[in-house]
Parts: structure tokens; C-alpha cells; sequence
């Protein structure tokens, strides 16, 4: 039986949080010791790419140049130099996926151990869905958004880039907050599941979404149920920024995936990908 919770992130969103402060045993342990005590067996941590000043051969967003400060590789190596210590953390990274830099992208990625790859979608061309100093919302229908949205995403999974598809309808993240879309939101969904059925990767399961305005596990139970008639192994996790993070809303998690029958959970070493049964 396994639980895991892959994508998390040593330190908040804040740029000022630095590696010196976050990047540290003492912090790792905390995230180390929370996983142990909710029963995931399985701990990754996945640090925003746009953090990176390699993240800036990619794209040149106000948003990342302002964030861009840190060094990737010093992150692998403290991830590396941790588990040579002996604790038992996955290496990989949340790499936005940028239309059209699919090569720069890639090369980010294979260069380096990663243990996974999450890919995700924040930004329908320069605005963000999820971050008000850019927001969709201001220039287009909320139509509009959501169908770039899903487009986006479909992109993302097409792309081959990426081994874990986050928080794939991000786009709700505002809730009552934002201005719903007149159609009916399947039609969105379906803009995407092509491209997802056909890609060799795994939907995540998110209670991060759970945490935010909207209050609903990411992806909705219909687009969970769609993803997974069409055969995608399911991750879970958190999204947790803070040791508390950890395995937050697993329970909820947890029993919407049994009711739309899931009962094994995808785990990656290296890049490869097997299934576990989930509990
Ligand atoms: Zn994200
Ligand atoms: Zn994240």
C-alpha cells in the first residue's frame, strides 16, 4: 500500500524565500518527519522552475525575472546530498509548460537526475490563470480563458514533455472569485482529453485546491472520471508549500478516488513510471 505526495516545495512562494533559509536538513526533516507521521511512503519535492535563472532561456516573464534567482543545479545537489544522507527523497521539479519552448524545456530537464517531471499549465500566453498582478481575467471572457485553458493544457500533454500533468483544472482556482464560463464545463474538458488519453503520463490529484478560493480537490470529479476511462494512471499530492502541507485533504482525496474506482497510484524513480497499489 502507498501513499505519496510529489509535488511540494521546500519553501513558500514568496521571492524572498531563499535556498540558504529553505534549502537546509533542518527544513527537509520537517517535510521528512510530516510524511512519516501521515504514512506517505513515498516523498518528492518539486521546485518551481521559474525560481531558477535557467528557467530564463525559457522565457522572459516579468513574473520569472523577478523570481529567477537561484542556481537549478544547487537544488539537485541538495536534493542528491540529502538522500546520500539517507533520507528517502525524490528529486523533480514543476516546469511550466511555454508554448513553443519545447526544446529549451526539454533541455532543462534532461540534463539533470530528475526523478519526475510535473508539468503545468499557470499562463494562457502572458497572463496567468492563477496569479492577480497577470490576470486572464482582466482581458478576456471567462469562455475565453477557460477554452486557452484547456487548450494549453492539451499542448502540455501533447508535448511529451512532462511525466506528471498538475492540477489539471487550475483555471477554477478563483472560484465564485472569478466569473464563471457560460458553458457547461465538460466542453472545456474535452478540448483536452485527446491529448491526454494519447500522452504517456500520469493526472495529478491535487488537495492543493482544496486550500484556495474554489475549496475543491483538482481535476473536478468529472474531469477525474474522464482521465480515468481513458486509462491515465492517477499521482497524488499536495502541493504543500510548509511541512503542514504535507498530505493535507489526503482523506477526501482518498475516497473520491475509490468512488470513481482508482485503486493504484502512480511512483517514479528516475523517470520511470510503475503503479503501486494505493492506501
Ligand atoms: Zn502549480
Ligand atoms: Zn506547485
Amino acid at each position: 500500500m502507498t501513499l505519496t505526495d510529489y509535488h511540494t516545495h521546500l519553501r513558500p512562494d514568496d521571492p524572498d524565500a531563499s535556498p540558504k533559509e529553505f534549502f537546509t536538513e533542518r527544513n527537509l526533516v520537517r517535510y521528512v518527519e510530516r510524511a512519516a507521521e501521515r504514512d506517505i511512503g513515498e516523498l518528492g519535492f518539486a521546485e518551481h522552475v521559474y525560481r531558477f535563472q535557467e528557467s530564463l532561456t525559457v522565457w522572459r516573464h516579468p513574473l520569472w525575472l523577478e523570481n529567477a534567482v537561484d542556481r537549478l543545479d544547487d537544488y539537485v545537489e541538495f536534493i542528491l546530498q540529502m538522500r546520500e544522507a539517507g533520507y528517502p527523497v525524490k528529486l523533480g521539479l514543476e516546469l511550466d509548460f511555454v508554448p513553443g519552448r519545447e526544446s529549451e524545456l526539454r533541455s532543462i530537464v534532461e540534463e539533470r537526475p530528475f526523478d519526475y517531471v510535473i508539468g503545468s499549465v499557470h499562463f494562457i500566453a502572458d497572463r496567468a490563470v492563477d496569479h492577480e498582478d497577470y490576470d486572464a481575467w482582466r482581458l478576456a471572457e471567462p469562455d475565453q480563458v477557460w477554452r486557452e485553458y484547456f487548450s494549453t493544457l492539451a499542448s502540455a500533454a501533447a508535448s511529451g514533455l512532462f511525466d506528471v500533468l498538475a492540477h489539471p483544472d487550475l483555471v477554477k482556482v478563483w472560484g465564485a472569485g472569478r466569473p464563471a464560463p457560460d458553458s457547461k464545463l465538460r466542453t472545456f474538458y474535452e478540448l483536452a482529453i485527446d491529448a491526454i488519453a494519447a500522452a504517456d503520463l500520469a493526472i495529478e490529484v491535487s488537495t492543493a485546491g482544496l486550500r484556495k478560493p474554489v475549496a475543491e480537490l483538482y481535476p473536478s470529479r468529472e474531469l477525474l472520471s474522464m482521465c480515468v476511462e481513458v486509462g491515465k494512471p492517477i499521482s497524488l499530492s499536495s502541493d504543500a508549500h510548509e511541512p503542514d502541507q504535507i498530505g493535507y485533504g489526503y482523506d477526501q482525496a482518498l475516497e473520491t478516488l475509490r468512488e470513481v474506482g482508482v485503486d493504484q497510484i502512480a511512483v517514479f524513480d528516475r523517470r520511470k513510471r510503475r503503479e503501486e497499489e494505493l492506501g
